[in-house]
């Protein structure tokens, strides 16, 4: 297909994303206001599979096992393109990661392209994916394959600026207990085995270990049960602990010297140690080729975009299994001024502001656009495939 020819279909998805704005607005306050946290997102979950259902959408609720996971489908056969959902909110403060927009953005995009495209060649899968916020719903999701096949993977995050290419690190969460034995602190100390000792000799050894990590490696986290009085030798704690990594395997690495630490701080105290492994998220690698597919898309639109600052720290996600399966990107676009950062009640209130509100048309567009090259020119989809290849040694999934 020509590029005027291509041109000419880009105009008739941003057409439909005008018509469709008021009613992606919409979507978007319902599912701010409605702000449902990890595996509890019914509300969001049926209002956007309902929207789809409705645009001509064959909608497959419940999937891999996810009560609020959906693969909505449009098409059929050849290429495939996976456009992602997050729709859910975190506890206290509600949408303050923005994920209303994420969905928003995700289903308009599938909707515009669908009626935009009404006879295109092809497959678009809106691909609902809850709990990003801890409950890893895109790892449980990719373990069951929902993701192999695609072409191309893509959603995009609101925050305080824009960027096409932000890595993430790996992480495992852990839970970490110890049980120990009650004793009267001053009368008889030497009865008791002090389960607080055994905790905080964990935080020292991961101290003492820090100097030695590599750039990007995080170990923290927060003591959730320390004892119940001061007078008493505490004879149960608790922690949360994250352990991130720059990569996969050196994650692997550090999980085995944490799991050490904490076998250490048993063995010093004679407290019994408790270890309880969550679902690790991988790394984050952006497509280069799609990244920069997506970056002419928003230049076209007028989205001026940036350079993340070198070295500045990121965080993790469950995107990062999907774009070690599949080529990927998870751009970001600025909402409110710099400065305000994400899970911050202040964000929240940027997630539903007049300035989001008002991306919602360009997002969508600029994600449909992104599909569009992908669904219409095949040599980039042989280019998404030869940078998978080149970042991640592999062929993808
Ligand atoms: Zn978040
Ligand atoms: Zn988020």
């Amino acid at each position: 297909m020509s590029d005027n020819e291509i041109d000419e279909i880009k105009e008739r998805i941003a057409a439909e994303a005008r018509v469709l704005h008021p009613r992606l607005i919409g979507m978007s306050h319902t599912i701010h206001e409605n702000p449902e946290t990890l595996f509890q997102e019914h509300k969001a979950s049926a209002l956007l599979t309902d929207e789809l259902e409705e645009h001509g959408f064959d909608v497959q609720r419940g999937v891999a096992g996810l009560d609020t996971a959906f693969v909505a489908t449009y098409g059929s056969g050849e290429p495939v393109i996976g456009i992602l959902a997050e729709y859910d909110a975190l506890p206290k403060i509600g949408h303050a990661c923005g994920h209303n927009l994420i969905g928003t953005w995700g289903v308009g995009a599938g909707i515009i392209l669908r009626r935009a495209m009404p006879d295109l060649k092809g497959t678009i899968k809106v691909i609902g994916t809850p709990a990003e916020e801890g409950g890893g719903g895109k790892v449980t999701m990719a373990e069951a394959g929902v993701f192999n096949g695609l072409d191309a993977a893509m959603m995009m995050h609101p925050r305080d600026h824009t960027y096409l290419d932000r890595g993430s690190l790996a992480v495992t969460p852990y839970e970490i207990e110890f049980f120990g034995k009650p004793a009267h602190a001053s009368s008889s100390p030497e009865s008791g085995v002090n389960a607080l000792d055994a905790m905080l000799q964990v935080f020292f050894s991961i101290n003492a270990l820090r100097q030695a990590f590599k750039p990007n490696t995080r170990i923290h986290g927060v003591i959730t049960h320390g004892g119940e009085a001061a007078n008493v030798i505490p004879d149960y704690t608790a922690a949360s602990i994250l352990v991130r990594a720059d990569d996969q395997a050196y994650l692997e690495e550090l999980n085995a010297k944490f799991r050490k630490i904490v076998e250490a701080a048993a063995l010093a105290t004679g407290a019994e140690a408790k270890i309880t492994e969550g679902l690790s998220y991988k790394q984050r690698v952006c497509n280069t080729a799609l990244v920069e597919t997506f970056g002419k898309n928003l230049d076209a639109l007028g989205v001026e975009h940036e350079v993340p600052p070198a070295g500045a720290g990121v965080g993790s996600s469950d995107i990062g299994d999907v774009s070690q399966l599949v080529p990927t990107i998870h751009p970001y676009m600025q909402i409110c001024e710099p400065g305000i950062g994400g899970h911050t009640r202040e964000f929240a209130v940027a997630a539903a502001s007049e300035r989001a509100d008002e991306l919602t048309a360009t997002g969508a567009t600029a994600l449909a656009w992104t599909a569009a090259d992908v669904l219409l020119r095949p040599e980039l989809r042989d280019q998404l495939k030869a940078s998978f290849r080149e970042q991640l040694g592999r062929d993808p999934a």
